[in-house]
């Protein structure tokens, strides 16, 4: 077992099948796998799917599950944050038990494809920051940006010792739904992104202190200056971020 490579293996066969289903695998369906592992989710994928690409880093793994897996699974050794998904046959669907270590660039990679839905096991933590709302405790750079790309549901909170070797915290199942439209409109995504990374650095502050800091442009006509980050909801940083980009671009 491979500590830094996330290697905590699912061992209840039955969450696997329920991670299946949420995921309605149909045999119209490729669906990309990050991290097979011993591939108790990559078989049961196979049954329904038409094809499923398997990406597994480790070569000791791949070397076992050559001899286990079946014919409908492409299974490439490689890491799955450098591969180039654009390389790879289109897939639709993303179902995977995600090694923790890599779940934000991973996921944020995944929003530069197009895909139609993904199940996907996280830390528990992870999963709640992901499905937070404004003013709570976990609300985060990674709620206001997931809000954006998708629907976002924690459909069940998986029990530490569903893996073996058994991690320190539970899981849960999310599902990501792809937005067809985006809840709100961003004048430049970059501008936008870069602003709620700066502004959740500081997620008590004052907006006004915050912009000061940030900018040495008069702020007058610039609204939310005395709300905290915190409570700020993902359209009114997205109403901040364009007035901003106006104001920084005159
Ligand atoms: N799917 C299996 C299961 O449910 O038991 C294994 C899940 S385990 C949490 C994560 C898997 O991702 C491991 O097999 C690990 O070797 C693999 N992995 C870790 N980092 C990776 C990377 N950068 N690219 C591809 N696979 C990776």
């Amino acid at each position: 077992m491979k500590q830094r490579l996330g290697q905590n293996f699912l061992i209840d066969k039955k969450v696997a099948e329920r991670e299946v289903d949420y995921a309605n695998i149909t045999n119209d369906d490729i669906v990309l796998e990050i991290g097979p592992g011993h591939g108790i989710l990559t078989k049961l994928l196979a049954e329904k799917a038409q094809k499923v690409i398997a990406l597994e880093i480790d070569e000791n793994l791949i070397s076992n599950l050559r001899d286990s897996i079946p014919n409908n699974v492409e299974l490439i050794n490689c890491d799955a944050i450098k591969f180039d998904f654009r390389a790879l046959p289109k897939f639709n669907k993303i179902v995977s038990n995600l090694p923790f270590q890599i779940s934000s660039p991973i996921t944020f990679k995944l929003f530069d494809h197009e895909f139609k839905l993904a199940v996907l096991i996280y830390q528990k933590e992870f999963a709640n920051r992901m499905i937070a709302s404004p003013g709570s405790k976990d609300y985060s750079r990674l709620s206001v940006s997931v809000y954006y790309k998708a629907k976002c549901e924690l459909l069940e909170t998986i029990p530490k010792t569903c893996f073996k070797p058994q991690p320190k915290v539970d899981s849960g199942i999310i599902r990501l739904t792809p937005r067809k439209h985006l809840p709100f409109s961003v004048i430049d995504e970059k501008f936008f992104f870069d602003l709620i990374k700066n502004l959740f650095n500081h997620r008590r502050k004052k907006i006004k202190n915050i912009l000061n800091e940030l900018y040495s442009i008069p702020l007058e006509d610039v609204p939310f200056l005395n709300n905290r980050v915190e409570n700020l909801t993902p359209e009114q940083m997205g109403e901040l971020s364009n007035i901003l980009y106006d104001l920084v671009s005159n």
